[in-house]
């Protein structure tokens, strides 16, 4: 087993202990929540990082989503960043209820947080929520403070790479120049474009069927506009609400119900085909009226909080499928893939920031320990100890998925309690400590690839072995009413 040791710490910012430098140079093609938690802990394990980030500035869209555990496997190391997030975390308690409005079930917290619970992010409570635009501000002030530099207005738009060293091409305000270093970590996001030079091929994404209506409204907005009787009626709980509205036959909603802030996210069966009219932005919007009216079956209090999206506000995300690809590093080992630029997921799934974090830890470890000269195994080592855990995951948010939308509510009147475990985030998922795992099979993996010394990933449900699958072949098990598998 590899180990890191405390001892070789050299420098401390901002509170921040930095380990001996490694000589190693990264580029990171994206400042979104993957590439800027990579330049944090690949600054910690001594590596020097700089970001290219193509909008102009930090970007604040977005609305809330859940980052578990495993990602903040080493948040202690960052006392201030460890006070924002406490902070501006949201501690809510998760419910199914029915689309009438009656709750199913209440889950409450996540189970890592359970009695004798053990999960990797020591002396952190990890909640179920945080707002994307709190985590990427809380990231990129950590940068800021440690001196790590983002370019902004700077756009990727092609990666290569020689015997030595990994370059990238950056458009910026017009002008094209080049930059190199050691290794290339595209996190660059759904769009990225690095598949040619990873795998040689576009990577093609299909529509599933079904598209998101989401995003925020301030409390203040609410309070002033709605009746007493609606405010307490949705917000008179002490903690903040993650609720999970089922309404089958082809919807789900899910709502945040908070003192801060009122987030919804409203999964409908989307009827566009075109690839026009398929979009991934977090620009691309809808009128307030189109929200209410596909979802006109929810209870009327909470189509009254819906009337209230401030119009043109509510993003209209298409959920699209991608076949997992298993390759993520170059054939040169230099430029190397990082969170939904290698894989992306349904929100179904609550992990698509998680795993980027995940990969994040895990590769900045695998760069430690190889050490300069081997950079370009490490990313290899850290492709083969990432990907199977990640693709199964990937297939567990189909698995949701397909629950949520096939809920016989009669049933779930009658019997709640047969959905219990329908909204439990499984042990395997939130217990694994990704930087624990590199130091642990960094060596056996490094054997594998370099002579084939058989080696079997264990950060899986356990005993399941891998199996690869495809969007196609789980369409059609759904078309012959089978559910995934995991
Ligand atoms: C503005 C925005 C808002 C979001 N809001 C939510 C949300 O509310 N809920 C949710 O669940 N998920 C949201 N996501 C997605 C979520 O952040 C990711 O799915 C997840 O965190 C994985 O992160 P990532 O770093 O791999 O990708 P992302 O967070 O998507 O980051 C990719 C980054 O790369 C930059 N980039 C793209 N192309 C280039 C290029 N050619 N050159 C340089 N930079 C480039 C992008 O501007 C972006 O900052 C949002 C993403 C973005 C970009």
């Amino acid at each position: 087993m590899a180990t890191i040791s405390s001892q070789s710490s050299t420098t401390v910012v901002d509170g921040v202990d930095r380990l001996s430098p490694t000589g190693i140079s990264i580029i990171i093609v994206g400042g979104g929540i993957g590439g800027l938690m990579f330049a944090l802990e690949a600054w910690r394990q001594g590596h020097d990082v700089r970001v290219y980030e193509k909008n102009p500035k930090l970007d604040t869209l977005g609305d809330a989503f859940g980052i578990m555990a495993p990602a903040w496997t080493t948040l202690r190391h960052f006392p201030r960043m460890k006070a924002q997030f406490e902070k501006e975390s949201w501690d809510a308690e998760l419910s199914l209820w029915h689309a009438e409005g009656f709750k199913l079930i209440h889950y409450g917290d996540g189970s890592w947080n359970a009695p004798g619970a053990i999960h990797p992010a020591k002396d952190v409570h990890v909640p179920w929520l945080e707002t994307r635009p709190g985590v990427a501000h809380m990231l990129t002030s950590q940068c800021q403070r440690l001196g790590i530099q983002i370019e902004y207005g700077s756009t990727v738009v092609g990666f290569s790479e020689t015997d030595e060293k990994a370059i990238v091409t950056i458009e910026t305000q017009g002008q094209v120049t080049h930059a190199g270093a050691d290794i290339v970590v595209a996190a660059d996001g759904v769009g990225t474009k690095s598949h040619a030079h990873v795998s040689g091929q576009t990577v093609k994404a299909t529509s599933s069927g079904y598209s998101m209506f989401r995003g925020i409204v301030p409390f203040g907005l609410i309070e002033k506009n709605l009746s007493s009787g609606i405010v307490e009626k949705f917000f008179s709980s002490q903690r903040p609400e993650f609720r999970i509205y089922v309404c089958p036959p082809d919807t789900h909603a899910n709502i945040i119900l908070s003192r801060g802030f009122f987030s919804y996210g409203l999964t409908y069966k989307d009827h566009k085909s075109s690839e026009k009219d398929l979009k991934e932005s977090w620009n691309a919007t809808v009128p307030t009226d189109v929200v209410v009216e596909k979802f006109s079956k929810l209870e009327p209090g909470l189509l009254e909080l819906l009337r209230l999206i401030p119009e043109n506000s509510a993003v209209d995300w298409t959920l699209r499928w991608r076949d997992p690809q298993p390759k993520w590093t170059s054939d040169g080992g230099r430029v190397v893939q990082l969170g939904d630029s290698a894989h992306a997921f349904l929100p179904t799934s609550g992990n698509g920031a998680t795993q980027a974090c995940e990969d994040a830890l895990s590769l900045a470890t695998c760069l430690r320990v190889a050490g300069k000269g081997k950079e370009n195994i490490a990313t290899k080592v850290h492709n083969k100890l990432r990907f199977e855990r990640v693709s199964t995951i990937q297939k567990f948010g189909v698995m949701t998925r397909s629950s949520l939308h096939n809920i016989d509510l009669e049933l779930a009147k009658e019997q709640p309690e047969t959905l219990r475990n329908l909204l439990v985030m499984p042990e395997w998922i939130w217990s694994h400590d990704p930087v624990q795992y590199a130091l642990d099979n960094y060596e056996t993996t490094e054997r594998h690839i370099l002579d084939g010394t058989p080696f079997q990933n264990t950060n899986l449900p356990e005993g399941y072995t891998y199996e690869a699958w495809t969007v196609a072949g789980e369409i059609e098990r759904g078309a012959n009413g089978a559910s995934a598998e995991v």
